[in-house]
């Protein structure tokens, strides 16, 4: 159940016998030719269709993360870690007010994990509450099915383009892009950054089949819902 298609009186009566919610995570930041929202379409994505059968309540994703290297790039945002952990912990304590205890954050971007760390703090001082932080992208069964198909994938590569991150009319280049030097990347500015990437795919093909593409998207609503399902204690 997406809260965006809810009202108070559908949270109220789901919180009479459950208390699992989801909090997808995402980033305003470049992928190459896909859209800007590709970390908060997926990650919301995944965690409302994991949800679905099971009628958990899924938050609006945050759609802004933490993502300085590519502040270069028209059109990124990125906040700040402190301001990031604070948004991110009053969102925690919102739903500990409203009668949730076990919560899933579905992250969609690497850069947001200072929010991984954040969620182990805060449940040393909510401890009648579990958090499991999952990134859902590279979670051993999600990530297998990626690497069984193509290695050479990373940010805004193929591994992003589903048929709902991808930009009508967008002519996308056929050939594989080599991998970056991550390491090299990571001590470059922005603007470094920026020159370094050109369209900012990090390496690998633009696209791949919708075929492979929606089997390794089932395979990520399983092993997300798994998480829901399994245990919390
Ligand atoms: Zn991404």
């Amino acid at each position: 159940m997406r809260v965006s298609e809810a009202n108070w009186h559908h949270i109220e009566a789901y919180l009479k016998n459950d208390d699992r919610a989801i909090l997808p995570l995402g980033s305003t930041e470049q992928h190459a030719q896909l859209s800007l929202s590709v970390d908060s379409i997926l990650s919301e994505r995944v965690a409302a269709e994991a949800a679905e059968p099971l009628g958990i309540p899924v938050f609006p994703v945050v759609a802004y993360g933490i993502t300085p290297y590519f502040l270069s790039y028209p059109g990124t945002i990125s906040l700040r870690q402190e301001t990031y952990i604070a948004i991110v912990r009053d969102i925690l304590d919102g739903l500990k007010r409203q009668g949730f205890r076990r919560i899933l954050i579905v992250n969609g971007h690497g850069g947001n994990q200072p929010a991984g760390s954040l969620a182990i703090e805060w449940m040393a001082d909510n401890q009648d509450c579990a958090v499991k932080f999952h990134n859902w992208w590279n979670s051993p069964k999600t990530f297998a099915k990626v690497q069984e198909i193509d290695t050479v994938a990373s940010h805004a590569s193929w591994m992003e383009n589903f048929p709902w991150t991808r930009l009508p009319g967008e002519k996308l280049p056929t050939q594989q892009k080599p991998m970056i030097d991550l390491p090299r990347m990571r001590v470059m500015g922005p603007d470094a950054v920026k020159a370094y990437l050109g369209d900012g795919n990090f390496g690998g093909y633009y696209e791949r089949p919708d075929e492979e593409m929606l089997a390794i998207w089932d395979v990520a609503v399983k092993e997300t819902r798994a998480l829901l399902e399994g245990d919390w204690a």
